[in-house]
């Protein structure tokens, strides 16, 4: 009998040395983020009391490619290269004629792509001589992969958990102090951002952009604190940029090029990461994958957000940032992939969404888990709920090619474990899981309630 190759391994010494920026690579850069008072551009001083000079300068470089610290590398060599799979279990399950492949991120500490950006935000913090860094996590997955990072710079980390994913995950919090972190549930008493959410709703679930806030807030009053963000903004796509690279040597050492590539998007960057060194290659003209994006349902703001200058966060505090966002208020239903629920998405991906180098998909979570079980079920692997859209489209994608007998090569990131997501899991076993109706009502007032910009 014929042997299967199920994984596709790089050797240390394959690891890429340098990360891909695609902005130099587009047709138009992204547009810039603005001061929300003045309206103008934000300067590398107004970035200085959140961000450590070298990550304002990854943000804003023209750089094709950046030199990963020596420093950074080592940590990464704890897991990486990451394995890249041929799903053949899957595939023989579904009858199809496609051959499907996923780049597997949860084999790193935290269980996700997370450390890869964790790592180099608290290296470069600690070489500036920071002291603490403070964040927000939404699923746990942020938090649990700063608290790592931080331990190895010898950083004090402190996390905001969103209020809904505490309550859930208590095993969570227990990753981020086992790794020395303090964690709140969020919105807590101790921001003004926090109390004033909680004077209306004592327990109220909270969300990634009221988190924000608070840990926004205590970084900025603080000159030996700053703040790390896990997603959205251009540094942490470009670290991320590490699983695209690596893939393309995985599928090289095959000999197959992708046709369709999918990967879901919270705020854009395990998705950026994986896709952006094949876009390279795309705009270049060497191959010509079809790449699409999967959001959720209930939390759409590529598929039903607007293309607009809006906050970051619920306060208000961060700069104004074009993005397809729901409302810097819309609170998103307490859906069980909590690493998807945020109002808005990468600006940089939000551009690259609007030049038509990208299609976006949204689906509804009892559809994701079903193909979040038949993965399990055949390939072994318990996803995160994040990247059960992610395989969810994959499976959509493959029973296409069994109807039409097309031979399609379909790579898709799977961006984590769901070991720490087994109430969502339980949920769903349990046939409790329901599907939000998303209403145009329901999403008119925080559009509405987008700040004014003149053009
Ligand atoms: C954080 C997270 C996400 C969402 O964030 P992106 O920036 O869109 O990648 C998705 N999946 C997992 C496993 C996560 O931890």
């Amino acid at each position: 009998m014929a042997e299967l190759q199920h994984k596709i391994v790089l050797d240390e010494s394959q690891l890429p040395t340098r990360w891909y920026n695609l902005v130099p690579d587009l047709p138009s850069p992204p547009p810039p983020p603005l001061h929300p008072g003045t309206l103008q551009p934000v300067g590398p001083a107004d970035l200085a009391p959140l961000f450590p000079d070298d990550l304002i300068a990854q943000e804003v470089t023209g750089e094709r490619y950046v030199e990963i610290p020596g420093e950074v590398l080592d940590v990464y060599r704890l897991w990486r290269p990451s394995p890249l799979y041929r799903a053949h279990r899957l595939e023989k399950a579904l009858g199809t004629p496609a051959r499907i492949y996923y780049k597997y991120e949860g084999v790193s500490p935290a269980g996700s792509h997370k450390p890869n950006t964790a790592v180099p935000q608290a290296y470069y913090n600690a070489s500036a001589g920071v002291r603490r860094l403070t964040t927000e996590t939404g699923a746990g997955q942020w938090g649990t992969a700063l608290a790592f990072a931080c331990a190895q710079f010898g950083l004090d980390c402190e996390v905001w958990q969103v209020g809904a994913s505490y309550d859930q995950k208590p095993y969570r919090r227990i990753a981020m102090e086992t790794y020395g972190a303090t964690v709140h549930r969020s919105p807590s008493e101790l921001t003004a951002s926090g109390r004033s959410i909680r004077a209306g709703d004592a327990h109220h679930p909270g969300s990634l952009g009221i988190a924000i806030s608070e840990a926004v807030e205590v970084a900025a009053g603080d000159p030996e604190t700053r703040y790390a963000l896990g997603s959205v903004l251009n540094h942490v796509l470009l670290h991320q940029t590490v699983i695209g690279e690596e893939a393309l040597l995985q599928f090289a050492a095959v000999g197959e090029v992708p046709d369709v590539i999918v990967g879901c998007t919270g705020g854009g960057s395990n998705f950026g990461g994986l896709t952006f060194p094949f876009l390279r290659e795309k705009l270049a003209g060497r191959m010509s994958p079809v790449i699409q994006a999967v959001e959720p349902a209930s939390c759409p703001s590529l598929t039903r957000g607007t293309y607009a200058y809006d906050f970051g966060d619920t306060a208000g505090m961060t700069p104004l940032l074009k993005m397809h966002t729901l409302g810097h208020d819309f609170v998103p239903d307490p859906i069980h992939a909590g690493g998807l629920r945020y109002h808005g998405m990468s600006p940089l991906l939000s551009h690259v969404y609007e030049l038509g180098l990208i299609e976006a998909l949204a689906l509804p979570q009892t559809e994701c888990f079903a193909a979040g079980l038949q993965f399990a079920r055949t390939e072994g692997i318990i996803p995160a709920p994040e990247p059960t859209h992610a395989v969810a489209a994959c499976i959509r994608e493959a029973l296409a090619c069994r109807e039409s007998g097309e031979e399609k090569v379909i790579l898709t990131a799977l961006c984590g474990h769901g070991h720490f997501d087994m109430p969502a899991y339980a949920a769903y076993l349990a046939d409790e899981m329901t599907d939000e109706d998303v209403t145009d009502e329901r999403l008119a007032p925080s559009l509405d309630a987008l700040p004014t910009v003149p053009a």
